[in-house]
C-alpha cells in the first residue's frame, strides 16, 4: 500500500459539499482507507486573481493503485464534478481540482504527471492544509512545516467544520 497526499480546491458551487462527495468516490474507486483529512479553508484566488476565492484540503490516502492508475481515478472524479478545463484561463475558476502531491517517496517526471507535485512548495493554499496533515512528512527533502513557514499565508482562513 502507499501513501498518497492529495490536495483538493475549487471555487464554484458548493466547493465543500463537493470535496466530500469526492473523497468518497475517490476512496471506493481506488479501494483506498482514508488516513487523514484536514479541515477547509477559504484562500485567496490565485494565478488569475479576477475570481472568486476558493476552498482548499488536503487528504491522505492509502491505495494499493499505481500513480499512473490513481491520476486516472481522480481525474475521472474531476470530471465527474463538472471540471471543464478553459484554455484561455488556465487557473480560472473551477468546481474541482485534484492534485497529486506526493506517492509515498516516489519521483518522476512524464508528461502527464510529476511526482512529487512540482508547484507544491510555491502554494500557500497546499502547504497549510497539507502542514495540518502531515506536518513532519519529508517531500523532495523539504519538511512540510519548514516549507509553510517560508511562505506567506495571509488571507487564509481555516472554515468552520460544517459536522
Ligand atoms: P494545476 O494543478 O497546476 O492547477 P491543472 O490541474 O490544470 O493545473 O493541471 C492538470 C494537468 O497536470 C493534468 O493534465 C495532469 O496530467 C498534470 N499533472 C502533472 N503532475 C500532476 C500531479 N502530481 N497531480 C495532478 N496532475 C498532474
Ligand atoms: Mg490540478
Amino acid at each position: 500500500m502507499a501513501s498518497v497526499l492529495i490536495a483538493l480546491g475549487g471555487n464554484v458551487g458548493d466547493v465543500r459539499a463537493t470535496f466530500r462527495k469526492a473523497i468518497a468516490h475517490i476512496c471506493g474507486m481506488a479501494q483506498a482507507a482514508m488516513i487523514a483529512r484536514s479541515s477547509d479553508y477559504s484562500t485567496p484566488p490565485w494565478g488569475d486573481e479576477d475570481q472568486d476565492p476558493f476552498v482548499n484540503a488536503c487528504v491522505e490516502i492509502e491505495t494499493g493503485l499505481d500513480p499512473h492508475a490513481l491520476l486516472f481515478v481522480m481525474q475521472k472524479v474531476e470530471q465527474k464534478f463538472g471540471r471543464t478545463r478553459n484554455k484561455d484561463r488556465q487557473w480560472g475558476p473551477r468546481t474541482l481540482d485534484l492534485d497529486m502531491i506526493a506517492y509515498d517517496d516516489v519521483s518522476f517526471q512524464k508528461p502527464d504527471l510529476t511526482l512529487p507535485h512540482p508547484r507544491l512548495f510555491e502554494r500557500a493554499f497546499v502547504l497549510v492544509p497539507l502542514a495540518e496533515i502531515a506536518p513532519d512528512r519529508v517531500i523532495a527533502g523539504i519538511r512540510v512545516r519548514d516549507g509553510l513557514a517560508s511562505v506567506s499565508t495571509q488571507g487564509i482562513e481555516r472554515l468552520r467544520d460544517t459536522g
